[in-house]
C-alpha cells in the first residue's frame, strides 16, 4: 500500500567524525543534486567543521569539503551543511547515515570486550521520536552483528504510527591517512539489506547515491547480517595480517634473517599479495583492536570459545610486539634507561593522520618512562596537549609522565643530547629513503615539510648515537656510516 522508495534527495548524517564528515562530503560533492547535512550534538565539531581549520587532518579532505560547503568551484550552489540541530537534520532527510562512535564498552557485562552501542541507540532513538515521514537508515557505524535487529526493535517503539523505516547495512572500509582516496576510488561498496521488496528498493535508492562515481560492478548487495559481519571481518583479517608479518619479525631478529625480505619474498605469491605485510612495533588506531575484540566477543556469546581465542591472540601479539620493541630499547642501552634522554619522532597511530587513538606510542612512551627515562616526544601534526592526554591516560604512574615527558616543536629539539632516537611513526619526513619516496606520497610537498637531515640530529646526540626504527622507514646503511647504530624492526645481526 505504501508507495515505492523514491530518488534520494536529501540525506543526514548523524556524527561528524572520521568517517561521517569525509563520507559526507564526498557523497555531496558527487551528488550536486543532493543536499547533505551532517550533524552531530559536540558544538566545536560542528563549529570547526563550518571553518577552514576542520577537525580532523586528511589529504585533499578541506578542498572537497570548501568545494560542496561554500559552493567555490564551477558556480555551483552548496550541497553540504554542518549543524547541531539533529531533529531537523533528522526530519527533513530521506537517508540517514548513522555515524557515531561504538567503542568497546568500557562498563558493565562484556567492558573491555564488546562494542558499546549506547550511541547508535540514542540516535536511533531520536529518529524514532522525530520522523514524521518514512526514512532509511544506514548503519555506517561498524556494529556487532545482528545490531539492525536491536535498532529495528527501538524504531519499533519509538515511531509513530504509519511511518516506516527500512535499515539497511553499509559499512565504510576507509582507512585514515588516505580517507579521501579511499572514498573517491572504493575497492568495493557493500550494502546489505532484508531480503524483502522494499529493503531492495532502500539498497537500490543507496547505490543510486554512490553511482554518481562508483562503478556499478562495485556495488555489492548482500544480506543485511553478512554486511555487518564483512565490515568486522575485514578488520581482523587485516590487523590478523600485521600481526602475522609482526610474529615473523620476532623470530627474524632471533634468527639474524630480515622481516622485509621475508615480507617481500612471501608478497610475490599471488595468493598472498604484497599489501599489509609491513612489520611495525604494532598497529593502533581506534579500529582493529575494538573490532576483533567485539568479533571474539560475539564469538564466545555464541559458545565458540576457540574461535574467540584465536581472534584474541592477534590483539595479543600486538601487545608483545609493543613490548618487545620496548625491552629490545632497554637491552642495547646496557639494561637501563635511568637518566637516559629519549627522541621520540611520531606519535599519531600511522602518517598523515593527527588521530593518536590507541597510538603504539602511548605503550612505548609510558614503558619508557617506567624504566626510568625523560622523553621528548615530536610530531608532525599530532597537538601537544593531545600527545600529554594520551600518554597520561596510559599510565599507572602520571606524575612520573609531569617529571619526565616534554613534548617539543621539532624533531631536532626533540633529538638534542638524547642517548636514542625512536621512530614510532612511519611520516615521510624521518625517511632517509630516496626523495621521490616522499614525493610519491605527496605529504612533504604538500604541508612544505622538508626531510630530516641526519647529519645535523649526529650533531645533536649524545655519543653512542642509537636509533629504533619502529616503522622501518629507514636505510640504516647511510645512518652506519655517520655514526649511528640503527635497530630496525625484524632484522636481526647474524649470529
Ligand atoms: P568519531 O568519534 O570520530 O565520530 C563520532 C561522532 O559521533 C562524534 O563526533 C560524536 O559526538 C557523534 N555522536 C555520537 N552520538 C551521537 C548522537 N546520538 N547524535 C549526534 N552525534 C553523535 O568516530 P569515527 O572514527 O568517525 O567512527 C565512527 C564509526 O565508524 C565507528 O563505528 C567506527 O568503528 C567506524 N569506522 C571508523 C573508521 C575510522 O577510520 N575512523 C573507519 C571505518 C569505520
Amino acid at each position: 500500500s505504501k508507495p515505492p522508495i523514491r530518488k534520494i534527495k536529501k540525506i543526514c548524517c548523524i556524527g561528524a567524525g572520521y568517517v561521517g564528515g569525509p563520507t559526507s562530503a564526498v557523497m555531496a560533492t558527487k551528488n550536486p543534486d543532493v543536499q547533505v547535512t551532517v550533524v552531530d550534538y559536540n558544538e566545536d565539531r560542528i563549529a570547526s567543521w563550518q571553518t577552514d581549520d576542520l577537525p580532523i587532518y586528511e589529504p585533499g579532505l578541506l578542498n572537497i569539503v570548501k568545494l560542496a560547503r561554500d559552493g567555490t568551484f564551477n558556480n555551483r550552489s552548496p550541497n553540504l551543511f554542518f549543524s547541531t540541530d539533529v531533529d531537523t537534520a533528522i526530519a527533513e532527510a530521506d537517508l540517514i547515515l548513522l555515524s557515531v562512535n561504538t567503542p568497546t564498552k568500557s562498563l558493565g557485562r562484556g567492558a573491555g570486550h564488546a562494542s558499546e552501542l549506547c550511541y547508535l541507540e540514542s540516535a536511533v532513538r531520536t529518529i524514532g521520536s522525530v520522523a514524521t515521514s518514512d526514512k532509511i537508515i544506514v548503519e555506517k557505524s561498524t556494529v556487532p552483528c545482528k545490531a539492525a535487529e536491536t535498532l529495528s526493535d527501538i524504531l519499533a517503539a519509538t515511531s509513530r504510527p504509519g511511518v516506516r523505516f527500512e535499515l539497511l547495512s553499509n559499512p565504510e572500509f576507509l582507512a585514515e591517512g588516505t580517507a579521501i582516496r579511499d572514498l573517491l576510488a572504493p575497492d568495493r561498496i557493500i550494502i546489505g539489506s532484508l531480503d524483502t521488496p522494499r529493503g531492495m528498493q532502500a539498497a537500490q535508492a543507496l547505490a543510486d547515491v554512490y553511482t554518481a562515481w562508483v562503478d556499478p560492478a562495485r556495488i555489492i548487495t548482500i544480506n543485511l547480517y553478512s554486511s555487518e559481519l564483512a565490515k568486522l571481518a575485514a578488520n581482523a583479517l587485516l590487523a590478523q595480517r600485521i600481526s602475522s608479518v609482526n610474529a615473523l619479525s620476532a623470530m627474524c631478529e632471533a634468527l639474524g634473517a630480515d622481516i622485509d625480505e621475508v615480507a617481500h619474498a612471501v608478497g610475490l605469491d599471488r595468493r598472498i599479495g604484497p599489501a599489509m605485510l609491513k612489520a611495525s612495533v604494532g598497529f593502533g588506531g581506534s579500529c582493529f583492536r575494538k573490532d576483533i575484540l567485539s568479533l571474539a566477543y560475539i564469538a564466545e556469546s555464541l559458545h565458540l570459545f576457540q574461535v574467540a581465542e584465536y581472534w584474541r591472540s592477534v590483539v595479543g601479539i600486538n601487545e608483545y610486539q609493543k613490548d618487545r620493541f620496548t625491552r629490545r630499547i632497554v637491552k642495547c642501552l646496557y639494561d637501563s634507561l635511568r637518566s637516559k634522554r629519549l627522541a621520540v619522532l611520531g606519535f599519531a597511530y600511522k602518517k598523515d593522520t593527527a588521530d593518536t587513538r590507541e597510538t603504539s606510542a602511548i605503550t612505548v612512551v609510558n614503558n619508557i618512562i617506567a624504566e626510568g627515562a625523560s622523553v621528548r616526544v615530536y610530531d608532525p601534526l599530532v597537538k601537544k596537549e593531545r600527545v600529554w592526554d594520551e600518554v597520561r591516560a596510559g599510565s599507572k604512574q602520571p606524575e612520573l609522565v609531569e617529571e619526565r615527558l616534554s613534548v617539543c616543536g621539532s624533531a631536532y629539539e626533540a633529538c638534542a643530547d638524547a642517548d636514542a632516537v625512536i621512530i614510532l611513526t612511519e611520516w615521510d619526513e624521518f625517511s632517509n629513503k630516496s626523495v621521490e619516496d616522499g614525493r610519491r606520497h605527496g605529504t612533504n610537498e604538500e604541508k612544505g615539510q622538508r626531510c630530516l637531515d641526519w647529519g645535523r640530529v649526529a650533531g645533536l646526540m649524545r655519543k653512542p648515537m642509537f636509533v629504533f626504527d619502529g616503522r622501518n622507514v629507514l636505510d640504516p646503511q647511510p645512518l652506519e656510516a655517520m655514526g649511528f647504530r640503527v635497530e630496525s624492526i625484524g632484522k636481526g645481526t647474524a649470529p
